[in-house]
């Protein structure tokens, strides 16, 4: 691995391993996760004026108005979704940075990630070429609603949160699978949920607070 992938100085393992004693201290115990996490070079999905604090447990922008979750965020939401069941497909809304779909990658089978904004799914590929992650299929629509042709999923992931979960998106959901999303209006109480479609009908906990950037109508070029 050349050191643009390994990174130097704030970019290098021991400040990642320092990123992963954080989230361990915070609560985080999915092993596989955090190991994922350890391996993931956080610093390539900021911008090269950011990569200095690319291992700091924050968000941290993106441009467009956008941010990369913060690393616990990242590490709690997939826990939740791995709980309970292997997940072979998964749909992501929200590529961003293509962060959460690199760190998703390892860990399941197929990850399906749409993002509203052009420009960053452009860079999310980009990247995600760069670190040979082929598992991750990516395109540009507005995630409300999902991605049909390739329904049912075992789980879905909101990495932007809406008012109420689109009802296109429990639709797409697998029996058995669950949803993670943080759902509320941005700067007032979001809540991090998670939805368990079972023969019966939707189960619904609150896991905790958070804060996300709104989920949008529409797309942009
Ligand atoms: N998962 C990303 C987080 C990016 S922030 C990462 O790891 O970097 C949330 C992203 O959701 C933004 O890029 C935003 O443009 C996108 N988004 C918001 N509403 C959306 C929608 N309706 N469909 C698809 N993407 C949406």
């Amino acid at each position: 691995m050349n050191t643009t992938i390994s990174g130097i100085g704030m970019t290098s393992q021991r400040t990642r391993d320092r990123l992963v004693r954080q989230l361990e201290e915070a609560g985080i115990r999915n092993r596989r996760v955090l190991d994922v996490i350890r391996h993931t070079p956080r610093h390539l999905f900021v911008d090269e004026a950011m990569a200095s604090r690319a291992y700091e447990n924050t968000a941290l922008p993106i441009g467009y108005g956008q941010t990369i979750s913060q690393p616990y965020v990242v590490a709690r939401m997939t826990e939740a979704l791995l709980e309970g069941g292997p997940r072979r497909k998964v749909l992501e809304v929200g590529t961003g940075s293509g962060y959460q779909a690199a760190v998703l990658a390892p860990l399941v089978e197929r990850v399906y990630s749409v993002e509203r904004i052009q420009g960053l799914q452009r860079r999310a590929r980009e990247v995600l070429s760069t670190l040979r992650i082929r598992n991750v299929s990516l395109k540009h629509s507005d995630g409300g609603w999902g991605w049909p042709e390739q329904a049912p999923f075992d789980a879905i992931m909101l990495t932007a949160a809406p008012r109420e979960i689109p009802e296109a998106l429990l639709q797409q959901l697998g029996e058995g699978g669950v949803l993670v999303a943080p759902v509320g209006d941005e700067g007032g109480s979001q809540k991090l949920i998670r939805i368990t479609r079972t023969a019966n009908g939707f189960e619904q906990e609150v896991l905790e607070s958070v804060s996300f950037v709104p989920m949008l109508p529409g797309t942009i070029t």
